[in-house]
């Protein structure tokens, strides 16, 4: 290998992070009870309010996405409550095991990975009433699909639960509008739109989700969402912060927000439709139902007989490319290319490219020689005029 050549990273987080932010990492730590630090939570938590849409409070923890979505779950639900968990990939199981594992009782309401969450259904099982909360995914990274968030929260909500949504990889990769759409809990993490290294996570909560949060006396501790808001309320964290993300942070949201939401978005979907035509010219389909396709990372099916895990393999050995195979029910089925965060056009060409060799030699032959580019770069050409 060149020794000067530096892997291309194209997996749904941690996604890569681009020199700005890498600066930022490198300054020194800040006392975290110190007014300068005071100010970078100040700005912080105002950036992420902007991301997230709200005007509700957004929460810092120092943990992973999962500790954010085990947050929500443990603060707003007490054991024996009932939850609706909508599933349709791996992110949305996983709500539904860490309300099991905190007692609280759960029915699971299963799609297929790659198919919607269909509203009717939904409203169906919401009618049986007693639910205290539905969870979902807003983007299900398992399955590279979105999930329509706005109609199932305005379901909830109907029925009278609390709308928790995950949106760890969908934050400023795909939309999402917070009060707007009616979430009253929303979770996310730092490695995936935000370009972020992995280790901080967010709680945006709405008024509704106080209220539940505020009837329920048994808080956990680390995870206590009201301890979390006294602290911010005085420009501290109740534990020691993650500092040095948090102040890069701080450069992130400048840097996507001072670009506008939109802008950010708007590139995102350049880069998926991209994607997607690609893996289509190259003889591939999507997981992913039209019309739910997500625009942060792209589940790609091969032909019947090329085994995805093969191709990433190759990927990686010849062009230092890493991007994601299928997790549990679809290990060995798909592979996913993640457009999110940093990833430049010229990259994501430049994958596909290397994409179709990898392709082509494992058995995938049914097309013309650049057809996955040819089609990629003409959405991209136009898209970026
Ligand atoms: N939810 C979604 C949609 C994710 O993509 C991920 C991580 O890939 C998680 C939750 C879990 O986050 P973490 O791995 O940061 O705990």
């Amino acid at each position: 290998m060149n020794p000067f050549e530096t892997d291309l990273l194209l997996i749904p987080g941690p996604t890569p992070v681009p020199p700005p932010i890498q600066r930022a990492l490198a300054e020194p730590i800040l006392s975290h009870r110190g007014g300068e630090f005071r100010g970078v939570l100040e700005r912080v938590v105002a950036g992420l309010k902007t991301a997230f849409r709200t005007e509700g409070d957004v929460l810092l923890l120092a943990s992973s996405g999962t500790g954010a979505m085990e947050a929500a779950l443990t603060n707003a639900l007490r054991p024996g409550e009932r939850l609706l968990a909508v599933v349709n990939g791996k992110f949305g199981a996983r709500f539904a095991e860490i309300a099991e594992a905190n007692g609280i009782e759960v029915t699971r309401l299963d799609f297929a990975w790659g198919q919607p969450a269909e509203p009717e259904t939904v409203r169906a099982t919401l009618a049986e009433g007693g639910f205290r909360a539905v969870t979902m995914v807003h983007n299900e990274t398992s399955a590279a699909l979105v999930n329509p968030t706005r109609e199932i929260a305005a379901l909830a909500r109907e029925h009278g639960a609390l709308m928790i949504a995950d949106v760890v990889s969908g934050l400023l990769s795909v939309e999402f509008a917070m009060d707007e759409w009616g979430v009253d809990i929303a979770v996310s993490g730092s490695q995936k739109g935000l370009c972020l290294p992995p280790g901080l996570a967010f709680v945006a909560v709405a008024p509704r989700g106080w209220e539940a949060i505020e009837a329920n006396t048994k808080s956990p501790y680390y995870f206590s969402l009201r301890a979390a808001r006294k602290a911010q309320a005085k420009g501290e964290t109740a534990f020691t912060p993650a500092i040095g993300i948090i102040r890069a942070c701080e450069v992130a949201l400048e840097l996507l927000l001072g670009q506008g939401i939109e802008a950010v978005l708007e590139r995102n979907r350049a880069m998926a439709r991209a994607t997607r035509a690609a893996a289509l010219a190259m003889g591939c389909t999507l997981l992913a139902a039209p019309g739910f396709e997500s625009d942060a990372v792209t589940a790609i099916v091969p032909p019947e007989g090329v085994d995805p895990d093969a191709v990433r393999a190759d990927l990686k050995k010849r062009f230092h490319i890493t991007c994601s195979g299928g997790q549990d029910a679809l290990k060995g089925r798909i592979l996913r290319i993640a457009h999110m965060g940093a990833i430049a056009p010229y990259q994501i060409l430049g994958a596909l490219a290397a994409l179709e060799v990898c392709l082509r030699d494992a058995g995938c032959e049914g097309f013309a020689p650049g057809a996955g580019v040819a089609a990629a770069s003409a959405i991209l050409g136009e898209a970026l005029r």
